[in-house]
């Protein structure tokens, strides 16, 4: 029998280049060999946006448009909405009596985001709501309903896959071996880098080159893009390690054509201004098939409701049958 692979995307923006290389390109290498389901993660996209239900509403298409046009092929991979998979929303209930409050408090990935959210959970998270604090669980609810052993994530993701396998580990211990512990699947590149040098690129820190940006788009945010700060001349020697247009050289351009540039830089033969134009070029070419296939998908915007609704149905039936199986383990199948 085929590994069951989980994973999933808020829907709160479009794909990003973070998305495609830090977690996409598993996704591609993985949909024929796998049972796959592919969430997009509504009711977690609320968690820091119910106040703005319709960005969220509005970039479920978006996202799962961008997911085809990355090549994900729908018939390999269940593509499925969270919100109408009631059965997560029970398993979270379940689940949220299994892990404590300090636990959640101390949760890495969560510091961190409610630390990037004052203007939502004010300066010291203080407003920090149940939902959000919580969003952990309801995400390992996510993987287990679908019995999820793989999950191919960027690296931000470990502390959360974490949680879940503690969560299933409890599970365990008190209704009898029932879960399986999921694990990370990581891309050679686990954690893409933000224009301005964040470690993390995200759609919330305003910080991405999108799969949809056009030309003059990603020729403004490539020109201002962080480089050697020391660097003042065009003729300077620089540090290409500090550098994010060699590091989106890296991601997009050949090896032989990156090591001539890493060498170009370290002896002050290359003015970042020509540096940049040859990177613009570079995401141009390797993003036109990618937007290409969207293209025809924006066209069709009939077609990625019928493959968000197959998904969906595929996925419910999953759901359902683990639920039974979970609750016959704790014995609350009346
Ligand atoms: P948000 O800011 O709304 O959280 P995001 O950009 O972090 O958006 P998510 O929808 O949270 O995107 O993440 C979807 C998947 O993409 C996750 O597996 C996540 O680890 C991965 N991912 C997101 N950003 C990056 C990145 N910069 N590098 C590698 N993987 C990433
Ligand atoms: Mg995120």
């Amino acid at each position: 029998m085929k590994k069951t692979i989980l994973t999933g995307i808020r829907p709160t923006g479009n794909l990003h280049i973070g998305h495609y290389f830090g977690a996409c390109q598993n996704w591609l290498r993985l949909q024929d060999d796998y049972d796959f389901y592919l969430e997009i993660a509504d009711v977690q996209a609320l968690t820091d946006n119910f106040n703005n239900p319709e960005k969220v509403r509005k970039n479920i298409y978006e996202i799962t448009t961008d997911i085809l046009a990355s090549g994900i092929d729908p018939n390999k991979v269940h593509i499925f909405l969270q919100s109408k998979i009631p059965e997560i929303a029970e398993l979270t209930v379940f689940f949220s009596n299994l892990v404590t409050v300090a636990r959640l408090q101390r949760n890495p990935t969560v510091k961190t985001e409610i630390a990037q959210k004052k203007e939502l959970f004010g300066n010291d998270g203080e407003s920090i709501t149940y939902g959000f604090l919580g969003y952990p669980v309801s995400q390992a609810a996510d993987i287990v309903a679908f019995d999820g052993e793989l999950i191919p994530v960027g690296e931000d993701q470990t502390p959360l896959i974490e949680q879940c396998r503690e969560i299933v580990r409890k599970f365990n211990s008190i209704y009898g071996e029932t879960l399986k512990e999921p694990e990370c699947m990581f891309t050679k590149n686990k954690r893409i880098k933000g224009l301005d040098g964040n470690d993390k690129m995200g759609k919330s820190l305003g910080n991405a080159i999108y799969l949809v940006d056009d030309e003059n788009t990603i020729n403004t945010k490539v020109m201002g893009a962080i480089t050697d700060p020391n660097k003042i001349k065009k003729d300077d020697p620089a540090n290409p390690d500090v550098c994010m247009v060699y590091y989106y050289h890296q991601l997009v351009n050949d090896e032989a054509s990156c090591n001539t540039i890493c060498e170009e830089c370290k002896k002050g033969a290359r003015g970042c201004v020509q540096c940049k134009r040859e990177l613009i070029t570079k995401m141009n070419e390797y993003l036109s098939s990618i937007k290409d296939r969207r293209r025809y998908y924006e066209e069709h915007p009939e077609e990625v409701q019928r493959i968000l609704d197959e998904g969906t149905k595929m996925a419910r039936e999953k759901a359902i049958e683990q639920l039974k199986k979970i609750k016959h383990a704790m014995k609350i199948d009346y």
